[in-house]
């Protein structure tokens, strides 16, 4: 045994995380703003805060999202392609597609009305009176139409060139019909996607195991420019959110899992951990996504035939999280702003922040982007956003970890309702274990 699988990689991702915090808020805290602390050597003059944090813990930090990014638009091709020609029966794949869209948007929904039923209770806008400083650009909100229009490829190429997932999974859905309707061409083209797969994967779990440096890189960058004075300004408004994505994590999606798939809720949330963290640590379900579809397959036991297709569908269209920042932005603007928002109107943001979140990329901080479309819509001033853009990043991680374990209930669901999901590897603790380690020195 190396001493890398000692420990688990959740625990590993873990320290590597407190690690990082906790080194960035020391350069916060001991170097001053400029980052100028210099160490005089004479011949040599060195800036530790240059060096360090946009030195090496940037690099760092970039190179690890990137190279997840990277597999992003590979890895749902493949295994979209793979998962939709072993479909035995075409017919299933319209019920997949019309439960998870239909079970996506209802967590959507019920995300945004608790969390402005919590921003009514809890008033955080109440009494607070800021003058914006910055400005924000709304950009007007996609029809409906033009979604559905937006979806079809004139170019796959193009379409996977620019990362536009909705068009990338619709090219890899037809591809992979065409494949099973082919005989023995599929047949010979499946295979060859199988094994494709299977090296994706594979570079899907050594990444996996450099993640804790990764994410101590990231986590050391930005807690050493993090504000927390201005979090301390706008703390209810904070905390509104964040209780509110704890209730959405910790008590609706348990609820629906158990009542609509009768799987162990605690189980679930267990399995979570790693795909949380990844998702709290890079501020975007797309780059997450090579990590929620191991999750969903090998620890959750849901067959790839589904995963692959629920999962990226989800990182695409499926942010609870963000959703629930929304409704509490929204409920809390209008009352910096003291205007009077109808029922009707909190109706509209429902509706508008719902469809909103189909089309719109898992990427860090496209919620404020999508928050504007829906301040637009109920007459509220999108001068707004600038009042809670400081305390968005870390706002942000927690509704990306939201993100995903939404991602994930909906694979599960979706897969037990199609038999597609193994129980045993769903109730076995220690499922995929034994994939987290890769031993480098090994051929
Ligand atoms: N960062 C979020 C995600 O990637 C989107 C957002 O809320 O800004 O899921």
């Amino acid at each position: 045994m190396t001493t890398s699988s000692s420990m688990s990689l959740t625990t590993r991702i873990m320290i590597g995380m407190l690690a990082g915090i906790t080194v960035g808020w020391l350069f916060k805290a001991l170097f001053n703003d400029s980052g100028d602390f210099l160490l005089n050597l004479g011949f040599f003059e060195l800036s530790f805060k240059n060096f360090f944090v946009d030195g090496l813990f940037h690099i760092g930090g970039q190179v690890f999202v990137a190279s997840l990014k990277m597999l992003v638009v590979p890895l749902v091709f493949i295994s979209l392609v793979c998962g939709t020609c072993s479909l035995s029966d075409p017919s299933k794949l319209g019920r997949l597609g019309g439960k998870s869209i239909a079970l996506y948007l209802l967590t959507t929904a019920i995300a945004i009305t608790i969390a402005m039923t919590l921003a009514l209770i809890i008033s955080p806008g109440e009494g607070i009176n800021m003058p914006t400083t910055s400005s924000f650009d709304a950009k007007q909100a996609p029809t409906l139409v033009d979604v559905i229009i937006n979806m079809f490829p004139t170019n796959p190429i193009e379409a996977m060139a620019s990362g536009n997932m909705l068009q990338v999974i619709v090219f890899a859905l037809l591809f992979g019909i065409a494949m099973a309707l082919s005989g023995e061409s599929g047949k010979r083209l499946a295979a060859v996607f199988d094994d494709l797969n299977t090296v994706i994967l594979k570079l899907v779990t050594i990444l996996m195991n450099l993640a804790p440096y990764g994410v101590f890189c990231l986590m050391a960058k930005l807690f050493s420019y993090i504000e927390i004075a201005l979090i301390k300004k706008l703390i209810f408004y904070f905390f509104t959110v964040v209780a509110a994505l704890f209730i959405h994590a910790l008590v609706v999606y348990p609820t629906l899992l158990k009542s609509l798939s009768g799987l162990n809720p605690k189980m679930f949330l267990s399995k979570m951990k790693d795909a949380a963290l990844f998702a709290f640590s890079t501020s975007s379900s797309s780059a997450t996504m090579p990590v929620t579809l191991e999750t969903a397959t090998k620890k959750l036991g849901a067959n790839n035939k589904v995963a692959s297709f629920t999962v990226p569908l989800g990182a695409t269209i499926n942010m609870d999280g963000t959703a629930i920042m929304q409704g509490v932005a929204t409920v809390f603007i209008a009352q910096v702003f003291a205007v009077d928002l109808s029922f009707s109107d909190y109706l509209m943001v429902i509706l508008t922040a719902t469809l909103a979140s189909v089309g719109t990329a898992g990427v860090p901080g496209v919620g404020l982007i999508m928050l504007a479309m829906v301040l637009n819509q109920v007459g509220l001033p999108v001068e707004g956003i600038a009042i809670i853009m400081g305390v968005d990043r870390l706002l942000d991680m927690t509704r990306t970890a939201v993100n995903v374990t939404g991602d994930c209930m909906v694979t599960c669901v979706v897969a037990k309702s199609e038999g597609e999901l193994n129980e045993q590897v769903f109730n076995d603790k220690h499922a995929a274990d034994a994939i987290e380690d890769i031993h480098f020195d090994k051929k």
